[in-house]
């Protein structure tokens, strides 16, 4: 008995130590010809919180990883959104906290929520997040002193009250506040002029394609 909990505890840390190796996932970005933003404008701040405890499932996916990779096409469109950004707020900047999510992480996600009531909000691995592309970017945006914007809600709150669909409910219900609003406007603005889509269940969230354009031209990463 004592053997095959043994064989399981080692089992769990191997799963573990795949998710967390950090150069694992650096060197599959790159095979992947994923960009890491930064190096197309070092301006734009990166926090990916799921490389950090801070997330909806309290658990560090990424390791060390601290780069946020995408594919080139949206690392220009991005750091086009950062530039218009600049131009209206030049004491602003955008704060990305996700960007390519290997298929791995996402099977994570689904299995740790399948058959809950937030089963909804994680994409389904066997049709794939656009994250898992490298097309799609979650971010916020923060001030001259790096305080993050009053959105209404954390990045990857599991409730209606982040979704930009719902916005005028809340706002008539007093449930999200004009600036809040304002905040997320911002945000959608720049965003969509760069050449990025919102989506209308959370507002942190953009793809930089269609659906159909990212299945023809690019892959989903995972590694081997
Ligand atoms: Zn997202």
């Amino acid at each position: 008995m004592l053997g095959i909990v043994v064989i399981a505890l080692l089992l769990y840390g191997q799963s573990e130590k795949k998710y967390a190796d950090t150069a694992a996932l650096e060197r599959l970005m790159e095979q992947k010809r994923l960009v890491g933003v930064q190096t197309v404008d070092p301006t734009i701040k990166v926090n990916l919180k799921y490389a950090s405890v801070d997330n909806f499932l309290q658990r560090d996916l990424y390791g060390g990883l601290c780069h946020c990779y995408l594919t080139k096409e949206a690392a220009i469109k991005l750091a086009n959104a950062q530039r218009l950004l600049r131009k209206k707020k030049p004491q602003f900047s955008l704060l990305v906290l996700d960007c390519a999510r290997p298929g791995s992480v996402q099977r994570m996600m689904w299995e740790r929520l399948k058959g809950t009531p937030e089963q909804k909000y994680v994409a389904d691995p066997s049709i794939g997040s656009m994250h898992n592309y490298g097309c799609a970017v979650d971010l916020t945006i923060v001030d001259s002193l790096g305080a993050e914007l009053d959105m209404g809600t954390p990045f990857d709150f599991l409730g209606e009250q982040a979704q930009p669909r719902l916005e005028k409910k809340f706002a008539q219900q007093g449930k999200l506040s004009r600036s809040q609003i304002e905040n997320r406007k911002l945000l959608r603005e720049i965003m969509i002029e760069a050449g990025f889509r919102s989506i209308g269940t959370e507002w942190w969230h953009f793809d930089a394609f269609s659906r159909k354009e990212v299945k023809q031209r690019f892959s989903i990463i995972d590694p081997p």
